[in-house]
């Protein structure tokens, strides 16, 4: 099951949880506010989490790793070039905020890898890396259920921005047009700020890749 959670802090920001309907056990993927009601939401489903995925390293991402890491002892599973944007205010915007924080990561993640519970080795996410928002961009992509946590990359009807820190128009168009719309068109993109969209839907916009992708 997948379960939406909007959560506020500086900016709202959508993070999600992915557990697997048998066995409870899941991942968190993006908890960027809201500690208490995450953790709560835990608890009261009974749900074992056993890894925080972060798509990137952006402040509206990570705001409530720590207290979450803290709470349930599990690691935090970023991409390798996470630690930049992880252990700077200024790299991950924090500091722009006047909210300056740090996370550290436990485990790195590779382009290509396959992320699998432990509880149940059949569920489990695909790590895509998608730089061009950030250089640590990553998305996590279930074939099986069709579905991909994007973060900040794409959005409903729009392109994730690139004039932050490690930002680069380019690599954000050729990962978008290579990595994201090479996935099956009925694939669900569940993204960091906006509702909901497909693959398919995306590509009928992207006018834009049309310029980019040379
Ligand atoms: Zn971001």
């Amino acid at each position: 099951m997948i379960v939406a959670i909007p959560v506020k802090g500086y900016f709202a920001e959508n993070c999600y949880f992915y557990i697997d309907d048998r066995t409870k056990h899941g991942f968190l993927i993006d908890p960027g506010a809201e500690s208490y009601k995450l953790l709560n939401l835990i608890v009261r489903k009974g749900w074992i989490i056993e890894k925080i995925l972060l798509t990137h390293g952006h402040f509206d991402h990570i705001g409530a790793v720590n207290e979450i890491r803290d709470a349930l002892s599990v690691p935090v599973v970023a991409h390798k070039n996470s630690y930049s944007y992880l252990s700077d205010g200024y790299m991950n915007l924090s500091s722009q905020c006047g909210y300056p924080i740090t996370v550290k990561v436990d485990a790195v993640t590779h382009d290509g890898d396959i992320l699998r519970l432990e509880e149940n080795n059949e569920f489990s996410l695909q790590v895509i890396y998608t730089p061009g928002h950030t250089t640590d961009s990553i998305i996590l992509y279930s074939e099986k259920d069709r579905v991909a946590f994007v973060g900040d990359t794409i959005f409903k009807g729009n392109i994730g921005s690139y004039q932050f820190p490690g930002g680069n128009p380019k690599d954000l168009m050729k990962s978008i047009v290579n990595k994201i719309f090479s996935l099956p068109d009925n694939t669900v993109l569940l993204s960091g700020h906006s509702d909901k969209t497909t693959v398919g839907a995306e590509k009928k916009n992207a006018t834009f890749s049309r310029i980019m992708i040379w």
